[in-house]
């Protein structure tokens, strides 16, 4: 498949690492996407709205055939089947799903950004993109974004719940 995707998966309700590996599963399960590599799953204290409970976050690398536009309807699409009602602005959700970065494209539309425009401010979202590749770079940025964790302030957030072992991207899913 022609392009690179990464992709944000976050869950702080309801039974989150089903809903995140379900995610994974249905993103996998399009013909037009392959799921390539996945990071360990984090646990995450709640940034922004506090009062809710803690979060599993982890990423994912995908090729696609999709334009950046009709992966953004499948991940919506997604989140809707597997519950997702928005209420509060970033309040507790079963599913959400951020495209971080797709090739090294820079897109600012009402409906879709990419890079995420605040993805380099979150340590729960470039700890597992590091993970799966250290020298990771954005198209918005001169350095690697590995700097960019140096200035974080919630690091001390976000610890592994569970680590990724095996090289198959589904070992995470079946261990
Ligand atoms: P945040 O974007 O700060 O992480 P959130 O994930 O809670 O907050 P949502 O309510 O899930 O925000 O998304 C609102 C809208 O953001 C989506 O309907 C979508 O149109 C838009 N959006 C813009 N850029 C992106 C992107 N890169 N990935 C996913 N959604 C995006
Ligand atoms: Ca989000
Ligand atoms: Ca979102």
């Amino acid at each position: 498949m022609e392009n690179k995707a990464y992709i944000a998966l976050g869950s702080n309700v309801g039974d989150r690492f089903g809903y995140l590996t379900q995610a994974i599963i249905l993103l996998e399960s399009h013909e037009m996407i392959t799921v390539v590599n996945t990071s360990s799953v984090y646990e995450t204290d709640p940034v922004g709205y506090t009062d809710q409970d803690q979060f599993l976050n982890m990423a994912i690398q995908v090729e696609t055939n999709l334009s950046p536009f009709e992966l953004l309807d499948t991940c919506l699409r997604i989140e809707l089947k597997l519950g997702r009602k928005r209420q509060i602005k970033w309040g507790p959700r079963t599913l959400d799903l951020d495209i971080l970065l797709y090739n090294q494209e820079n897109i600012e539309t009402e409906k879709l950004t990419i890079p995420h425009p605040r993805m380099s401010e979150r340590a729960f979202v470039i700890l597992p993109l590091l993970e799966m590749d250290p020298s990771i770079t954005l198209p918005t940025m001169r350095e690697p974004l590995k700097n960019c964790l140096l200035s974080i302030p919630d690091r001390e957030g976000v610890r592994i719940w569970k680590q990724k072992n095996g090289e198959d991207v589904f070992a995470l899913i079946e261990s």
